[in-house]
């Protein structure tokens, strides 16, 4: 029997989704294989900055951007959850769906695996998907100390074909296009009324356009 092709989930809070979050993953889906990336929109937790558009509007803002890239789609669990969403805990629940042979990656940004120590129940993360990391520019390859580095050094792997053998356990760190854009600055861009034409899909700014998203 063929082993299940490898499902690929990208969280994240998409406030709002922009270039940064597409084009690196479509260069990392070429490399590694992807037929199908999986857009988890989350809810945050309260003690952190909300997201300025509702959940809604970050989920229409999202169809907007994946309608003519049909590498994409979404999946609205975390926000139908009532409680923060907890990376670990979706995971577990895709695991128990999908049966421990089927092979999950969950992509993140430099950013996020530079800080991923601080995650809810990290050290398990690797026990049910692999990592699949995208380069971030403005971000340091070597990890925050020694014993995060040696447990990055002991689960990287650039065989690809073992990410679609292999259910979990391995860290990708993919060679993707550096994409100098946050959602931070593109909130902050619409606060002055500059343009943000090059940074996210024309149909996403029509969308924030006619929501008023973003000014304040
Ligand atoms: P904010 O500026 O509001 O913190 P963000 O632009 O960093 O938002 P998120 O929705 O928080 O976007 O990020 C979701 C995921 O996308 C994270 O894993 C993050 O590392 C990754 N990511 C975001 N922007 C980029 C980028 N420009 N290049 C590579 N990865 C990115």
């Amino acid at each position: 029997m063929n082993s299940p092709a490898l499902q690929a989930l990208f969280g994240g809070t998409f406030d709002p989704i922009h270039y940064g979050h597409l084009r690196p993953v479509e260069a990392l889906a070429r490399q590694i294989g992807l037929q199908q990336v999986t857009l988890l929109p989350n809810n945050v937790p309260p003690h952190k900055p909300q997201p300025e558009a509702s959940a809604a509007q970050r989920v229409a803002m999202i169809e907007q951007a994946i309608a003519d890239r049909p590498l994409f789609n979404i999946d609205l669990r975390e926000l139908q959850r009532q409680t923060p969403s907890y990376t670990v805990e979706t995971l577990r629940g895709l695991r128990a769906e999908r049966g421990p042979q089927q092979p999950v990656g969950f992509i993140i940004g430099q950013d996020s695996l530079l800080t991923l120590h601080h995650w809810h129940q990290w050290q398990e993360l690797l026990e049910l998907c692999h990592l699949l990391v995208c380069k971030r520019p403005g971000y340091p390859a070597e990890m925050a100390n020694e014993e995060m580095q040696n447990w990055l050094d002991r689960h990287v792997c650039r065989d690809t074909a073992r990410f679609h053998q292999q259910p979990h356990g391995l860290i990708y760190l993919a060679d993707t296009p550096m994409i100098n854009i946050s959602a931070t600055e593109i909130r902050q861009r619409y606060l002055q009324k500059q343009s943000c034409s090059d940074l996210l899909p024309d149909a996403v700014i029509d969308y924030i356009s006619h929501a008023g998203l973003y000014r304040g």
